[in-house]
C-alpha cells in the first residue's frame, strides 16, 4: 500500500552514543534474553533492549505460561534442552512450575510472574546491559549494508548503540524492516489473543458458554482455551477470543486490536456475572496482558524458507540449530479454532461447534518424531551483520504454525546469540560455519542433533 500521509522534516541533530557493545539485542522475550545470555556467556558484550517493563515477551507481558515439549514425538528422546531447561529446573526450586508426564500440548506450566524475575537473574548474572523502556526505532548502515548503530528511544530521549553484530528478536522484525529485508503480511494472519487471568471459572465449557451468550455483548463467534497456572487451582489463564483480521503491527491497528481484546474480556466477565451468579462472589478479573499476544506478522525472506512439508516429514538439516515437534497450530483468521496437523498423519479442526479429526496423509510405521530449523532461515547475504529470531524467521505458514512455539523459538534465540558471537570477528553473519555453530551450541548446553 502507498503510504499517502503527509510529512516532515525532522531537524538533524547529534545522536548521543549511549551504548557500544560486540552485539546488540533487540526485543526481549525469552528469545531475546537467551541470544543475549549466550552471546555474554561466549565472553561477548551484549546490549539488550525491550520496550516494556519487563522481559520475556509473550510469555510474560502476554501472560501464556506453556512451554511444551522437549521430547521426541515417542517420550523417548530428549530434543530440546539449553536455556529453557535451565529456566525450568530455576523455576522447579521455586515451586514455579508444574511438569506434566507424556504430555505434548502443555509439558510445562509456568509461573509467569516469576519467570519475569528469573529473566532478571540470568540477564544480571550475565553481565548483558539491559534497557527496559526503551524502544528501537531507527537503523544506520553503511553502503555495504552493514549495521553501523541503531536508534533508540527511551525516558532519556534518543540515543545510538553501537554494536559489530545485531540481532532482531522483536517478533515483527522490526529492525529487519527498517534493513530493508523484503517481507510479507498474510491476508489470514493468525489472528492475536488478549489473555487474562482469572478466578472463578474453572470448570466452566468456556467456548460453549461464550458462544451461548456473545451476541448479546456484541461479540464475534470464537473457540480458544485456558489452562491452570501452577500452585493456584482457582486461578486460570483464559485466552478465549481472537481479533479477527487484526495486523498488530501496525501501529493504529495494534491500539484497536488492545482495546477490542480487552472489550473481549469485559464481555466475558459480564456473562459470567450475569448468567453464573453462583459464583459471583469469587469472580475476580485478576490480571490482563500488559500487550495483546500476537501470533503472527511480518514473514521475512531469509537465505531458506522452511516448509510446511520439510516440518510434518522430519527433514534433517546439516546447519540444524533448533528440533520441535509441536504440531503444524493454524489458528482460523475468523470464526475462532484452529487446525492442528501432527507428525503422525492426523489432523484435527477444533471450532465451537466440536472437533472433527481426519488424517492429512495415510497411516505409516514411518513417522518422523521430530523436525528441524535451518540456521538458513534466520540470516540473508545482504545483511551481513544481522541475524532474526524468533517468530519473525523465514517459514511458510504451515512451517510457521508448528514452529512459533516458545520452546521452539527460545532455541532460535540461542542460535542467534552463538552465531553472533562467531561473527563478531567480522565474519558474514550467513557465513557462519554451521559445524562450528552447531558445535559451540552443544557445548553450552543445547542439543544437537
Ligand atoms: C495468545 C497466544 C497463545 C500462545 N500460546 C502458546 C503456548 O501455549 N505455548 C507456546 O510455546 N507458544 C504459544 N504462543 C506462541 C508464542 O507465544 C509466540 O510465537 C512466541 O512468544 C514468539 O516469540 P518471539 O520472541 O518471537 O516474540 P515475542 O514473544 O512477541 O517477543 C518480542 C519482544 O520484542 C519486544 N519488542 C517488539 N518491538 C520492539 C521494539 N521496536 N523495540 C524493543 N523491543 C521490541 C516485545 O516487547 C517483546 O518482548 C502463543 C501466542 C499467543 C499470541
Amino acid at each position: 500500500m502507498i503510504n499517502t500521509m503527509p510529512t516532515m522534516h525532522e531537524p538533524a541533530r547529534a545522536i548521543p552514543i549511549i551504548a557500544e557493545a560486540d552485539v546488540c539485542v533487540l526485543g526481549g522475550s525469552c528469545t531475546g534474553v537467551f541470544a543475549a545470555v549466550r552471546a555474554a556467556r561466549a565472553g561477548r558484550s551484549v546490549v539488550l533492549v525491550e520496550k516494556t517493563n519487563r522481559f520475556g515477551g509473550v510469555a510474560t507481558n502476554g501472560l501464556v505460561c506453556i512451554w511444551h515439549n522437549d521430547l521426541d514425538d515417542r517420550y523417548e528422546q530428549q530434543i530440546i534442552a539449553g536455556l529453557s531447561l535451565e529456566v525450568v529446573a530455576r523455576l522447579q526450586r521455586r515451586d514455579a512450575v508444574t511438569v506434566r508426564e507424556r504430555n505434548p500440548d502443555t509439558r510445562y506450566i509456568l509461573n509467569t510472574e516469576e519467570l519475569t524475575i528469573e529473566l532478571d537473574e540470568l540477564v544480571r548474572e550475565a553481565g548483558v546491559v539491559p534497557y527496559l523502556h526503551t524502544v528501537f526505532c531507527r537503523a544506520i548502515r553503511d553502503d555495504g549494508g552493514r549495521i553501523e548503530a541503531v536508534l533508540v528511544e527511551n525516558k532519556d530521549g534518543r540515543g545510538a548503540i553501537r554494536a559489530k553484530v545485531f540481532i532482531d528478536a522483536t517478533g515483527d522484525g522490526d529492525l529487519a524492516k527498517e534493513c530493508a529485508v523484503p517481507f510479507s503480511v498474510r491476508a489470514d494472519l493468525q489472528p492475536p489473543t488478549t489473555c487474562a487471568k482469572i478466578v472463578g471459572l474453572e470448570g466452566v465449557d468456556m467456548r460453549k458458554f461464550y458462544n451461548q451468550h456473545r451476541s448479546e455483548y456484541g461479540l464475534p463467534e470464537d473457540a480458544g482455551w485456558s489452562c491452570s497456572i501452577p500452585g493456584v487451582g482457582a486461578v486460570r489463564l483464559h485466552a478465549e477470543t481472537h481479533c479477527f483480521g487484526a495486523n498488530v503491527a501496525d501501529a493504529r491497528q495494534l491500539t484497536a486490536a488492545e482495546m477490542e481484546g480487552r472489550q473481549h474480556i469485559r464481555g466475558m466477565m459480564d456473562m459470567a456475572r450475569r448468567f453464573l451468579p453462583e459464583r459471583r462472589a469469587q469472580l475476580c478479573l485478576l490480571a490482563l496482558a500488559g500487550s495483546i499476544g500476537t501470533r503472527e506478522t511480518r514473514r521475512f525472506q531469509a537465505e531458506h524458507r522452511l516448509t510446511e512439508d520439510e516440518v510434518l516429514h522430519g527433514v534433517r538439516f546439516p546447519d540444524a540449530i533448533a528440533n520441535g515437534t509441536y504440531r503444524v497450530d493454524i489458528h482460523y483468521p475468523k470464526g475462532g479454532g484452529h487446525l492442528f496437523k501432527y507428525l503422525d498423519g492426523r489432523q484435527v479442526s477444533t471450532t465451537h461447534h466440536g472437533q472433527e479429526w481426519s488424517r492429512w496423509r495415510p497411516e505409516s510405521t514411518d513417522n518422523p518424531l521430530f523436525y528441524q530449523i535451518p540456521y538458513r532461515t534466520m540470516v540473508r547475504r545482504d545483511c551481513p551483520n544481522l541475524i532474526m529470531a524468533g517468530r519473525m524467521i523465514d517459514a511458510d505458514p504451515g512451517a510457521f504454525g508448528a514452529i512459533r512455539v516458545m520452546i521452539t523459538m527460545n532455541q532460535t534465540g540461542e542460535a542467534a546469540g552463538v552465531a553472533a558471537a562467531l561473527a563478531v570477528d567480522g565474519t558474514d553473519t550467513w557465513q557462519i560455519d554451521p559445524l562450528a555453530l552447531r558445535a559451540r551450541l552443544a557445548a553450552g548446553g543445547s542439543i544437537v542433533l
